[in-house]
């Protein structure tokens, strides 16, 4: 403690969901995917040429960016590549942001944003969600700010902005960065990465982690116009010249090409989301629409810290904060339906 900095004596780091050692727990509480990663992920890793390895990787990691730009529609200098979209994120509060250009988010967002900002001295302009959890984009709109974090499916509730109303918010404030967090994007279908063409004021970040299965290689990205790239480049090279190693490169870009194991997979989980809303629905749970790969419901006879408690005694893992305005629900991560009837089993008995 007396060798750290004033920084890190201050900084409150992020807690991640818990990663229990044991196999005991159905795991709902980080959004990993239920289902592996593509075969041909394997195959890319059993195939990797490990002489390679005494090699740096590219930095920029070229060809993992030419096989995302395909994906996405656009050039490789619309793309940037990073260790997890966390990375991203630090960085596109790093680049473009400080202490006199605040950044905007929701006061329930992914809380990691504040970490961030503290982290990188950015000042911060918070804006209350209205009372249904919905984003108020028109107070955002009028908040000095040099840009905002949005993060679209929002974490921890769910719920979706539709890209048209999404647009006209970016439409509407030129002036500013929109840097919209799309980790959950697939599972509502509502990407905005192809408007990066038409504002150079959007900035979209996605991951590998979710619909992709590959929480563990830890491989995220951002696409924009080639300035806000170039803005990101600057600090990935001032701070790790090879954030995304070689072997992680090859996996993701394998994943991104078996495009229908990805479609599948993503509609399975979608499928169960409505099966599992419909049965929380039936235990007398508030539900708040989703278009993630998780719910956010609670019960108002029943604390939610208590139905944390109680599950994780019946070794089920789901995420709970015990924090202003969501303290009354728990995010349930959509599992597979065998998961998901443990979690209904106990629940069902937690809440009789
Ligand atoms: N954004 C949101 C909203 C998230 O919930 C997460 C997962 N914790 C991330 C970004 C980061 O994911 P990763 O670093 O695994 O890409």
């Amino acid at each position: 403690m007396e060798f750290y900095s004033r920084r890190a004596r201050s900084i409150t780091p992020y807690t991640a969901g818990e990663q229990p050692k044991s196999g005991i727990y159905v795991k709902l509480n980080t959004n990993e995917n239920p289902y592996p990663p593509s075969p041909r992920v394997a195959e890319a890793i059993a195939s990797f040429p490990c002489e390679n390895l005494r090699r740096y990787p590219n930095p920029d990691a070229d060809d993992l960016r030419d096989a995302i730009a395909r994906v996405e529609g656009v050039s490789r200098e619309n793309v940037f590549v990073s260790n997890g979209s966390d990375e991203a994120l630090a960085l596109a509060f790093a680049a473009f942001f400080d202490d006199e250009r605040a950044a905007c988010f929701a006061d329930v967002t992914y809380s990691f944003y504040e970490v961030f900002a503290a982290m990188f001295g950015v000042k911060t302009h918070v804006v209350p969600l209205q009372e249904d959890f919905a984003l108020d984009l028109a107070a955002m709109r009028e908040a000095e700010c040099g840009g905002y974090f949005i993060a679209n499916p929002n974490a921890p509730t769910g719920i979706v902005v539709p890209a048209g109303e999404m647009e006209q918010f970016i439409a509407s404030v030129p002036q500013k960065l929109v840097v919209l967090d799309e980790a959950y994007t697939d599972f509502s279908g509502e990407t905005c990465a192809p408007l990066i063409q038409k504002y150079p004021n959007l900035l979209v970040i996605k991951t590998f982690s979710k619909s992709h299965s590959l929480a563990g290689i830890r491989c995220g990205y951002a696409v924009g116009a080639p300035a806000l790239i170039g803005g990101l480049m600057r600090m990935k090279n001032s701070f790790n010249s090879y954030p995304v190693d070689a072997v992680c490169a090859a996996a993701c870009a394998a994943s991104l090409a078996d495009t229908e194991y990805h479609d599948r997979t993503v509609r399975l989980v979608v499928e169960e989301r409505e099966r599992l809303r419909r049965a929380l629905e039936g235990l007398g749970m508030t539900v708040l629409p989703s278009g993630s790969n998780f719910l956010f419901a609670g019960r108002a006879a029943v604390p939610a810290g208590e139905i944390y408690a109680r599950l994780k005694e019946e070794g089920v893992l789901v995420r709970y904060w015990n924090r202003p305005r969501i303290s009354d629900f728990c995010r349930i991560t959509v599992g597979t339906p065998q998961d998901d009837d443990i979690l209904l089993e106990k629940l069902k008995k937690i809440l009789s």
